[in-house]
């Protein structure tokens, strides 16, 4: 995979290009087999998560989806929340960053996830997650404060593999992807 595939825009305006097959896919976390994502963002998050010693405090809840995952996703928590909620949590689908393995959200380890909306807090290891995710090449992706331009209510469980140094010069800028690739944009031109 090379690099525009890793920085690569997914919203409702750009949907998802470029999807790994399976021989592409591998788990981040060794107790969650079927949790997958491309193979070098699973790598970094399974390297990130042995440096914190979390692989028990810290669970992966959902990662690479089907489009027809996606579908299901969207489909079930319409007639489950109503669009008003589903707008706001679930990507449309064929415009989700979990369809390129690139997205992962994560829970604090706990007897009930919530699916949609996982508990991953912003202090103890998971604080200490949040200060080391760039470095390992991984940016929050739906930060409060961004909802205007990313259309997605704040995720504070949602990060996206972008690859190192782009998650540190993201996070540092305080931007969010729509951002850093409308400034690369105009750069260029
Ligand atoms: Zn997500």
């Amino acid at each position: 995979m090379n690099r525009s595939f890793y920085l690569q825009l997914v919203n409702p305006w750009h949907p998802a290009m470029e999807i790994p097959d399976s021989s592409q896919l591998a788990a981040p976390h060794p107790d969650y087999p079927d949790i997958l994502m491309e193979s070098r963002a699973a790598q970094a998050l399974k390297s990130l998560l042995a440096r914190l010693d979390a692989f028990d405090r810290i669970v992966p809840v959902s990662g690479f989806r089907s489009h027809q995952q996606q579908q299901k996703i969207w489909d079930d928590s319409m007639k489950e929340n109503g669009y008003l909620f589903t707008k706001q949590y679930v990507a449309i689908p064929g415009c989700s960053e979990h369809e390129t393995g690139l997205a992962i959200d994560l829970a604090a380890n706990a007897p009930d996830i919530d699916f949609i909306r996982p508990d991953f807090p912003y202090t103890g290891i998971y604080g200490q997650f949040r200060a080391l995710a760039p470095s390992y090449g991984f940016i929050l992706r739906y930060p409060a404060g961004k909802e205007s331009i990313t259309r997605i209510s704040e995720e504070p469980w949602h990060f996206r593999y972008v690859g190192v140094p782009y998650a540190s010069i993201i996070t540092n800028r305080g931007l969010v992807l729509e951002e850093y690739a409308d400034s690369n944009k105009r750069s260029v031109s």
